[in-house]
């Protein structure tokens, strides 16, 4: 998608400190302020709030308050609102786009994608929410039944630091599309262009709908699931949050959603156009900084044909320009922040030690403006399957190479591991593809084509990735439950209970 604005960091104008958003009001933060920095730059962008159990009680009271109203609005006005969302979204989008380009570090180029799905979310539960209510109503002996949805109620949703929008748009679309509140705590390193999104919602969205409250996960974020008067709990972000949540849920026998890690196996059969495979693979690890959960970060490459792809995945990776994220033509970036940068460089570390062979990067490099930011090669490394850097996620730019000879050999490495959100399989035979792409135990898979999202297409993951979907109108199911209504004409007759 081309630009047409070209809005410089200088033009961006942030409130100095943005508390919690509560009834369409920007309020002060009940537990003090921290900063939020560039992280290219390490200039401080503003302040959030901390977020304690004070801004989440009055947030949570507001959803509770708006919620029988927004439950009771008829959802031809429900999805014109979501219309207008995603209006508002589009109108305002380069600026968003350039504030979350500089808090994540991420590439300016590649908000251009986030910003379509995000919009997109919001027209397409506009237009689902019309067509989701089809319950059943037939007749039953005596009277009549019928089935229909009704939302939960209020949902405390919780979102991470590397796609804000993206995930801003994936929880609220659904749950408000399909009748609920929500409180929604967006990442403390990642918020700004959230709470911006927030502020301009407040002026159409009624009060207490949407609620925004910035802060720290283990202050902001465990009040909010810990909150008595939540009735849905939704979560993106690590396996091990997803645990804690998974637990509360659990615990308080709430729905759940979570949206968690991937580890992405990317098949290239030898019967490829190598130059298109290198071109589809660099993209599947490189894209999002490396730094999302649906990378194609596990190259399982076919013996024929490995030499040549590897030589020609490294030229490729030479190519890929480093430099400032608020550049258009820079396609890698900074990570969101040092102890992520360093995690990711630690686990390079742990790959030599493992006996893996870094091909190609491996290193930080500088950006010269930009020293606070981690700027990490792309990165090609040798492994066995079984390695901890072919099995865990890195969240950088980084993919292992591994070879295979036979079809059942590579859907046993493709399986192999804790998740199972996303696979790619290249080849032009369409028995190859289809035979693997079955066997695959993912939630999404592309052929020949990676981050292929569709309209509607049911988005999570299999095995440690997740439960539930989103994305799709599976997502309308995550944010209601069912009811059975069986009217009888008459009482039962006299004496049927003796
Ligand atoms: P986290 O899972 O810690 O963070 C995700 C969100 O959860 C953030 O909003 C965070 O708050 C919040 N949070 C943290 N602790 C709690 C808690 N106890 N209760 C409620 N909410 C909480 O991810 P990290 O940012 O630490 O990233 C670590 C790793 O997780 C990455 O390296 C990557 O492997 C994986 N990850 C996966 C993502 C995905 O899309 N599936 C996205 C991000 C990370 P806070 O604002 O404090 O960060």
């Amino acid at each position: 998608m081309s630009t047409s604005t070209e809005l410089k960091p200088s033009d961006i104008r942030l409130d100095e400190r943005y508390g919690p958003i509560i009834n369409n009001r920007v309020e002060e933060a009940a537990d003090g302020y921290m900063d939020v920095v560039n992280a290219a730059t390490g200039d401080v962008m503003a302040q959030i709030g901390r977020g304690g159990q004070s801004d989440i009680d009055r947030a949570v009271k507001a959803a509770r308050t708006a919620y029988p109203k927004w439950a009771e609005t008829p959802i031809e006005q429900r999805s014109a609102l979501l219309n207008k969302m995603a209006d508002v979204l589009e109108e305002n989008q380069e600026r968003l786009k350039l504030i979350e380009c500089m808090e994540t570090g991420r590439a300016l180029h590649e908000f251009d994608l986030d910003y379509q799905l995000a919009i997109y979310q919001f027209r397409y539960f506009a237009g689902a929410i019309l067509t989701y209510y089809q319950g059943e109503s037939r007749p039953v002996d005596n009277g009549y039944l019928i089935t229909k949805k009704e939302p939960l109620g209020v949902c405390a949703q919780i979102i991470p630091w590397n796609v804000p929008m993206i995930m801003t748009a994936f929880k609220l679309a659904p749950a408000l599309a399909a009748g609920n509140t929500v409180v929604l705590k967006p990442a403390e390193d990642a918020c700004l262009s959230v709470l911006e999104f927030g502020k301009l919602l407040s002026e159409f969205l009624p009060p207490g709908v949407v609620n925004m409250v910035p802060g720290v996960g283990e202050e902001a974020g465990q009040a909010l699931i810990d909150h008595e008067d939540v009735d849905k709990l939704a979560f993106t972000g690590s396996v091990d949050v997803g645990r804690i949540i998974g637990k509360t849920a659990g615990e308080r026998i709430l729905p759940v959603t979570l949206e968690l890690g991937g580890k992405a196996p990317h098949i290239v059969f030898p019967d490829v156009d190598i130059d298109s495979a290198v071109e589809n693979a660099t993209l599947g690890y490189t894209f999002f900084n490396g730094e999302s959960c649906i990378l194609g970060t596990r190259l399982l490459v076919h013996d024929d044909i490995y030499d040549e792809f590897v030589e020609k995945l490294i030229e490729r990776a030479k190519e890929i320009k480093i430099g400032p994220p608020t550049d258009r033509s820079t396609r890698l970036a900074s990570i969101i922040n040092k102890k992520q940068g360093e995690r990711v460089l630690n686990y390079f570390n742990i790959a030599r030690e493992e006996g893996a062979k870094i091909l190609y990067g491996g290193n930080r490099v500088t950006v010269p403006g930009h020293e606070h930011g981690y700027f990490i090669e792309p990165t090609i490394i040798e492994a066995e399957p079984h390695m901890r850097i072919a099995q865990e996620e890195i969240f950088g730019p980084a993919a292992t190479l591994t070879r295979w000879k036979e079809v059942d050999e590579v859907v046993e490495i493709a399986n192999d591991v804790e998740y199972g959100l996303a696979a790619g399989i290249m080849t032009t035979d369409l028995e190859n593809a289809m035979t693997v792409a079955n066997k695959i135990e993912a939630g999404s898979i592309w052929i020949n084509s990676y981050f292929n999202f569709q309209s509607g297409a049911p988005f999570g993951g299999y095995k440690n990735s997740g439960v539930g979907r989103e994305y799709s109108k599976e997502a309308l199911d995550e944010y209601s439950q069912s009811k059975t209504i069986v009217a009888a004409f008459k009482m039962p007759p006299l004496g049927t209970f003796k």
